[in-house]
């Protein structure tokens, strides 16, 4: 952990102040702060936000660095995507910790000091994608923090033997057990979440489950989610991903499923899809469940949308949601800021005394504005020390 002192910002879009980080942590913002024993950056004025977080990535399964993938199966079944993406990455000989390092240099680029990335495992490329990313995240612990979930992607109970390795993923580290539509994939939801919230409590690690499940057919997944959550007593440590379901029209139904899940203490990541049914910020914030956000896979053989940039995804959460006012889309960067770090359970990402030494420098009149043109990253910093200047990297990419 560094130390450093950031001169003249604007704290978020404030007043001028230095922001002084010692070992790590944020310990003073004030004007004229004197530390002679500290390294200084001078701030230039620029507004200063915290570091951003992208709370659901897959890191082991972006093409980056590759020839354009041109994608010929499109959109239509989850099932034929998720085929064609194990064969493509066994045919492509795809390296996950070349592709993990490139994803998340990208994005530390653009100011990304925390991730959740989901990492595959199934019964053919084994454990190789969660050694992959493990070694990045060791590579690039001084750059950005990356937490794992081992994510059972082809299918848990339609594939034998893929328990097992999900095991083994959560013996050797990996931080999470994922989980993915019980019903639409596997068609088995007892044996699927019994084997998933099995996993949690014999590992004793929180729960991060893909449900792309919409209207009732959801509701009924997250219900046996929220039975099993219960039975367990795992208050605060269950997330479910997408949860298209939330966004059904049926405004009584979603309400008596948010309370219960406010009384869970569960936490919802999105991407604020453009192309499906979302849970709604506002709903929830009125119920106060912690919402993340993430930009989930990049330019991969799912889709060729995504930059890593999660300034963007703030300015794609309020777009979703509606946020016009300032302080509105100041909540929608939050939600990619600290709000995020919050519903991954780890110490809120705010520029604020205690908080951890992540700051990020952005170009701009107010933050608003920032996150609507998604303003140029001038500087970076992880824990005190300097990651990226002028929307590159320290530490090269492979
Ligand atoms: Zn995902």
């Amino acid at each position: 952990m560094s130390s450093l002192l950031i001169q003249n910002v604007r704290i978020m879009d404030g007043e001028a102040a230095d922001i002084l980080i010692r070992d790590g942590v944020v310990s003073r913002i004030a004007p004229g702060i004197e530390a002679p024993d500290v390294p200084v950056e001078p701030g230039g004025g620029l507004i200063a936000i915290p570091g951003l977080v992208d709370a659901h990535t897959h890191l082991d399964k972006s093409l980056l660095g590759w020839p354009w993938y041109k994608n010929d199966v499109g959109g239509a079944s989850l099932t034929a995507m998720i085929e064609n993406e194990r064969n493509m990455k066994k045919s492509l000989g795809l390296d996950p910790h070349v592709q993990s390092m490139r994803h998340a240099l990208k994005t530390a680029a653009l100011g990304t000091t925390l991730i959740r990335s989901h990492v595959d495992i199934d019964t053919d490329a084994g454990l190789r994608a969660m050694e992959g990313v493990m070694e990045t995240a060791a590579r690039l612990a001084d750059v950005v923090e990356i937490e794992t979930v081992a994510f059972p992607q082809s299918g848990l109970m339609i594939r034998e033997g893929t328990a097992e390795l999900m095991d083994r993923a959560l013996a050797m580290g990996a931080d999470l057990v994922g989980g993915l539509d019980p019903c639409g994939v596997d068609r088995d939801p007892k044996g699927h979440l019994d084997t998933v919230f099995g996993l949690a409590d014999k590992h004793g690690k929180g729960i991060d489950i893909h449900l792309h499940e919409r209207g009732e057919l959801g509701m009924f997944s997250m219900d046996m989610i929220l039975d099993r959550a219960a039975a367990l007593g795992m208050h605060g440590l269950v997330t479910i991903s997408h949860a298209f379901c939330l966004g059904m029209p049926d405004f009584q139904r979603v309400e008596a499923m948010l309370e219960r899940l406010a009384a869970l203490d569960v936490r919802i990541m999105t991407t604020a899809p453009t192309s499906s049914p979302a849970p709604l910020v506002k709903q929830l914030d009125a119920h106060g469940i912690r919402i993340g956000a993430g930009n989930d896979g990049i330019q991969d053989t799912w889709g060729p949308y995504g930059n890593g940039d999660m300034l963007e995804r703030a300015k794609f959460v309020g777009l979703r949601n509606n946020l016009r006012m300032d302080a509105e889309v100041k909540r929608a960067l939050d939600i990619c800021t600290g709000g995020g770090a919050e519903a991954m359970a780890r110490p809120r990402r705010a520029l604020e005394t205690g908080a951890p030494g992540d700051v990020v420098l952005v170009a701009g009149e107010t933050v608003a504005e920032a996150v609507v043109t998604h303003a140029p990253r001038k500087l970076v910093v992880k824990g005190g020390r300097v990651t990226a200047r002028d929307g590159a990297t320290l530490v090269a990419a492979p």
